[in-house]
């Protein structure tokens, strides 16, 4: 196996070991905010932080950030834990910051007592405006030098539930001609009169995120606080916090920002996907349309291509935009592995064998897969009267056509060599039936003459006797634009391929008939499908996953 050059924030680590750092004292944190899924980019944060866990074997924790009661949800940890799991990953220990929120309060007292935070009692406009721009120095406000005994009082009071919501905030009181906007009295604290996932009605206050975090990793002793490159302007202001309240025998947390994950035709912010949820676009989160984790699953993803598409990537500090075309690389190349190979028969047409004896049914031998010999072979049947694909018929086809038709020979995949005779039409004209003959002495595996003659293609097909009827859902892209987020005049809803999804009847083979949801096949020359969970015995679903080939560069 080939040595991969470390990355940047191995090299940072490596360093800080060399340094002296204690390697018992590494620890990595993910911190999803549950108010939503987790996508595609939130994997790359996973498989960054829980990568590092297993190679320094330190621990990892899942830390729910969940300070914002507006949007939280128990239904969102529990999908995040079902899809971290799922993706391969075991946390250390299952923590929310919500757990710290007394022991925010006690150090936001404290930062009272030492003239470093002040209850400003000014609208979010004032405040705003006092701010300044980049480019000209903010201003104090008349309530920055509150008596340390009023801020007390008031930060009780609001914590208590005595004012209404937008009437005071705490805020760090830094430096409001700062060059970092955010170093501009941040607010640490809002009044939110909501009801918290977890902690009920107890509070009427609730820390701000930047205020949050950093403590946060502080109480879990966090030596490497990664995230992504916004936050590169919000480092000072971690540090800052983290100074208010350092005591040095313990482990101080760092901050390092890494390129989030860009792919195009997609979209990533949850407040985005949510949005497609609620105006129902899609159908939930897990519509497998969407670049949710979840979503990814019910296609048909599996775990292995989403953490080898994460490797492939790597990690670095520069922006850029992934092809979504990778990602379907990863994965074609897993299932190519271990998909099993099965008929289908997606826009059918009846082909009857004239010279085919009548009432008569052989059982052909198949490979289930010729990249894997161990997947062994199976049986499917093959009489008179098959289906095939209309497109691989043409009446008339130029000499470049290597299928079917009047007059050419094909074979038929596993069984035997056909022959092109005639064609039945309907009143409106389209083809009904083709008639072939078929070469007794070809059938496959054989060992015959005529088994090993070579002919222009090869056709799947299924035996109308024995064919389940199923219903299979193809997928398109969900935009069709390659960035539909970035048009300043257009909303990115403007952008939804109205066409993504279409469900047809299929038939496949009888070896399909107690397939369980979650299970992958290629149907040959169609590409790879998954069962999806609204699957039954009475009604068998699949999903198109991917074509066999990139279908992106047209
Ligand atoms: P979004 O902006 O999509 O709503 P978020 O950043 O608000 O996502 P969090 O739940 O706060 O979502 O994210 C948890 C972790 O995942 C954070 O450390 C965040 O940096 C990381 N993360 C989120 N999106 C991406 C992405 N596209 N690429 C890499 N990491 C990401
Ligand atoms: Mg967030
Ligand atoms: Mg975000």
């Amino acid at each position: 196996t080939e040595e991969k050059s470390l990355h940047f924030i191995e090299q940072i680590i490596e360093e800080s070991l060399t340094n002296g750092f204690p390697k018992d004292k590494l620890r990595f944190r993910f911190p999803p905010e549950p108010n939503g899924y987790l996508h595609i980019g939130h994997a790359k944060s996973i498989c960054l932080n829980f990568g590092l866990g297993l190679k320094y074997n330190a621990p990892v924790n899942l830390r729910f950030d969940d300070t914002n009661p507006a949007k939280e949800e128990q239904e969102y940890v529990d999908a995040i834990k079902e899809d971290l799991r799922w993706l391969g990953f075991k946390w250390n220990e299952e923590l929310y910051s919500s757990d710290y929120f007394q022991q925010l309060y006690d150090w936001a007292v404290a930062m009272i007592k030492n003239s470093k935070a002040y209850v400003d009692s000014q609208s979010s406009e004032d405040i705003a405006i006092q701010k300044g721009s980049p480019t000209q120095p903010g201003v104090d406000g008349p309530y920055r030098n509150r008596s340390v005994e009023e801020n007390l009082k008031l930060f009780d009071a609001m914590k208590n539930g005595d004012y209404p919501e937008g009437s005071h905030v705490l805020r760090a009181k830094i430096d409001m001609k700062s060059t970092n906007m955010l170093m501009r009295d941040p607010l640490m604290y809002r009044i939110l009169h909501r009801h918290h996932h977890r902690t009920g009605n107890d509070w009427n206050i609730y820390p701000m995120y930047d205020y949050a975090h950093g403590e946060s990793d502080y109480v879990e002793q966090i030596s490497h606080s990664i995230c992504t490159l916004e936050f590169v302007m919000h480092r000072e202001l971690y540090n800052w916090f983290l100074d208010q309240i350092y005591d040095h025998d313990k482990v101080r947390p760092h901050q390092y920002e890494f390129a989030r994950l860009n792919l195009n035709y997609t979209v990533m912010s949850k407040r985005k996907l949510l949005q497609l949820v609620q105006e129902n676009i899609v159908n939930g989160w897990d519509d497998p349309r969407m670049p949710t984790i979840s979503g990814l699953r019910r296609r048909g993803y599996t775990a292995a291509s989403i953490r080898k598409f994460c490797d492939i990537i790597g990690v670095a500090k520069r922006e850029n935009v992934i092809d979504y075309s990778l990602l379907e690389f990863c994965l074609r190349e897993d299932l190519n592995k271990t998909a099993p190979r099965v008929m289908a028969v997606l826009d059918p047409v009846k082909l009857i064998i004239t010279n085919y004896p009548e009432d008569t049914e052989e059982w052909l031998e198949a490979e289930n897969n010729q990249e894997d010999f161990s997947a062994g072979f199976r049986k499917v049947p093959f009489s008179k009267e098959l289906y095939i694909e209309r497109e691989d018929f043409l009446e008339e086809a130029p000499s470049k056509f290597f299928r079917l038709s009047i007059g050419r020979e094909v074979r038929l995949k596993n069984a035997y060599i056909i022959k092109g005779e005639s064609v039945v039409k309907d009143a409106a004209g389209n083809i009904s039936e083709i008639h072939v003959t078929y070469d007794v002495d070809s059938k496959s595996g054989s060992g015959s003459d005529a088994s090993q003659r070579k002919v222009a293609g090869t056709l799947h097909w299924v035996c109308v006797q024995h064919a389940l009827e199923v219903e299979v859902r193809l997928y398109d892209r969900l935009f069709s634009d390659e960035a539909p987020d970035s048009h300043k005049e257009k909303s990115f809803l403007d952008f939804v391929n109205p066409d993504s999804l279409e469900i047809i009847k299929g038939f496949v083979e009888p070896s399909l008939a107690n397939v369980q949801a979650g299970e992958k096949f290629q149907f040959q020359r169609l590409g790879y499908f998954n069962v999806d969970f609204d699957s039954s015995s009475e009604k068998i679903v699949f999903n198109k996953t991917v074509g066999l080939k990139d279908a992106w560069e047209e």
